[in-house]
């Protein structure tokens, strides 16, 4: 299990860097609802799973495994909340040219951007939500941790999550981001029973991910390609990273494993896809 071991280890990696800067969580004001799912009539209701054991927030890990090579890449927008003064130092969170490299090569993709992420690049967040080739759903406004021992990030408490995730949907449509996912991504990957008990209100699909790209602070490209390409299987969910300044080699890793994947037959698709076929009704048209 080297794949897990690393990715475990850059995930880890990543958190503690944030970490490193974090202060203490400062007091967010409740958000309005963010009725993700009921911001335009005309749009069809993206596909959600349905609750969990005991009515928690449903976990997504990965697609069918049977039913064709699909494939979704997701990218973390991270930022922590109190990163602004590194930003204004000149610091950058965020990876115009992934992005670019995205479109250029035609990849559907989810990016799942903390709210904090949207209020610093609120243009290339519009952008993004703007463009039929991404979707965008939550990754918290705070990038704190939803449970108390998540590689050493600070916590949000129990009754501050779904106010953080809503937060990050007040951000969105601030900024103008049309029709974010009701997906929510918890920063770390970690989660426990309350943190599903808590985000239930919120209406989120909580998405997880089977495959660790391990792009956090590698420089290598051709390592975190070679990761992504040994763990890929139909249905798969890839963890990758849109921050420039955390994860310098993605853009390269992506256009190494974007043509490999496609030479074996993968299609590349976003999370909404997965989720709909997980569901088991037909396949959306991807794009
Ligand atoms: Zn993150």
């Amino acid at each position: 299990m080297i794949t897990l071991t690393r990715g475990a280890l850059a995930v880890c990696v990543l958190a503690a860097a944030l970490t490193a800067a974090c202060a203490p969580a400062r007091s967010s004001r409740e958000a309005p609802r963010p009725a993700p799912s009921a911001s335009s009539p005309a749009v069809p209701s993206p596909p959600t799973l349905a609750p969990g054991p005991a009515g928690l927030t449903p976990v997504f890990d990965h697609g069918p495994r049977t039913g064709g090579r699909t494939v979704a890449l997701t990218f973390d927008a991270d930022m922590t909340a109190d990163q602004g003064p590194r930003a204004e130092a000149g610091e950058r969170f965020d990876h115009p040219r992934l992005i670019a490299a995205l479109r250029e090569l035609k990849v559907p993709a989810t990016v799942f951007m903390t709210g904090r992420w949207a209020e610093e690049y609120p243009d290339q967040a519009r952008s993004i939500g703007g463009d039929p080739l991404f979707e965008v759903a939550n990754h918290s406004y705070s990038h704190y941790a939803f449970t108390a021992d998540c590689y050493g990030l600070p916590t949000v408490s129990g009754d501050r999550m779904r106010a953080d995730v809503e937060r990050a949907y007040a951000v969105f449509r601030k900024v103008g981001v049309r029709d974010p996912m009701p997906y929510f991504r918890f920063p770390g990957g970690c989660y426990d029973r309350q943190a599903l008990k808590a985000l239930v209100p919120a209406g989120v699909t909580a998405v997880q991910w089977d495959v660790v790209g391990g792009d956090a602070f590698a420089t290598d490209a051709d390592a975190v390609a070679r990761q992504v390409l040994d763990g890929v299987r139909p249905g798969s969910v890839v963890v990758l990273h849109c921050t420039r300044s955390a994860a310098p080699a993605t853009e390269r890793a992506v256009r190494a494993i974007v043509p490999e994947l496609r030479r074996q037959g993968y299609r590349f698709v976003k999370v909404s896809e997965l989720i709909g076929a997980e569901r088991g009704g037909a396949p959306p048209t991807g794009k």
